[in-house]
């Protein structure tokens, strides 16, 4: 350590650490009391000093003779208690303050406590961070599954009003069905026209249905609501149409010119099956028309319509 660059030093003076100061060209020391020196501000430039300070005083334990003194390099370590002692104490305090401790000791203690200071606030802030951190996450949490739960009730009350909905539309449209069946006719005249022969002992032989004239192309309804049984040719009728009904009575539609259904069709009361026509055994356009009951029990159809409301 030269002097001129060494910052400051102490020795013994009258049994008391005084900090002295080198002379820069003649050698004579100076002595200046601490607060002469330049002020070391900030608690990270006391850090800084203080780490100089120690490593200087490492290399050279139990001091050093530089001529004509004895400076001990562990002056450097007052160095380093006034200068953390700037960080908070008045510069008079400070000067009585580091004379009066052990400096070594007191800086160690400084250092100590100072990081202990700034671990703790570190800690604290880590600590407060976390749990705020953790607070916001299980606050966010809580929302989430508030908005989950929020919206699965939303969903579940769609579901139900969907549902409900459908339940009337059905329930609506069920009664619409029942509405209109109610409103149509339960039976109908086979075809509109003329009676020109009806059931009986006719030419020598018997007569099973009636006969209705009109034109070809005339609309052959079906008498009841039914199935189609058949649909076709037909011996001595041409092409014909059978019904079967619900009360398991059959109607018989002859000499048609075309049928409109097939076998297995439903059709209901005063449903066009057929066009009137002149095919098979028949002297002009008309519908012959037969009922059957008990499976092919033949009877007059007036008798069977007239009961239903219903006069040829
Ligand atoms: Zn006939």
């Amino acid at each position: 350590m030269q002097e001129g660059t060494t910052l400051a030093r102490h020795t013994k003076a009258g049994g008391r650490r005084a900090f002295t100061a080198p002379h820069t060209s003649s050698g004579k020391r100076s002595h200046r009391a601490e607060c002469d020196r330049k002020p070391v501000s900030g608690r990270v430039a006391a850090v800084v000093v203080a780490a100089g300070a120690l490593a200087t005083g490492v290399g050279a334990t139990g001091g050093l003779d530089t001529g004509d003194a004895r400076f001990l390099p562990v002056g450097a370590s007052s160095d380093l208690a006034a200068a953390l002692v700037h960080t908070s104490a008045p510069r008079e305090a400070e000067v009585r303050t580091v004379h009066a401790v052990e400096p070594a000791f007191e800086a160690a203690k400084l250092m100590r406590s100072e990081g202990l200071f700034v671990r703790q606030h570190v800690d604290q802030a880590i600590r407060r961070a976390s749990d705020g951190y953790a607070a916001r996450q299980a606050e966010l949490k809580r929302q989430q599954e508030a908005a989950a739960a929020e919206q699965a009730r939303i969903d579940a009350e769609n579901a139900r009003i969907a549902d409900e909905q459908a339940r009337i539309a059905e329930q609506q449209a069920a009664e619409r069905a029942a509405a209109e069946a109610a409103s149509r006719p339960k039976v109908a005249k086979p075809a509109e026209g003329s009676f020109t022969s009806g059931f009986g002992a006719r030419w020598g032989t018997t007569h099973y249905g009636v006969d209705i004239a009109n034109s070809i192309g005339t609309p052959i309804l079906s008498a009841m609501d039914g199935v189609v049984v058949e649909s076709g040719p037909a011996s001595g009728f041409g092409l014909w149409v059978r019904v079967q009904h619900d009360d398991g009575t059959i109607t018989i539609y002859g000499h048609i010119n075309e049928s409109l259904v097939s076998a297995g069709q439903r059709v209901n009361a005063g449903q066009q099956i057929a066009t009137m026509g002149n095919r098979g055994q028949s002297t002009g356009p008309h519908l012959h028309f037969e009922v059957w009951v008990n499976g092919s029990q033949k009877i007059d159809p007036v008798g069977w319509l007239g009961e239903r409301g219903i006069s040829l």
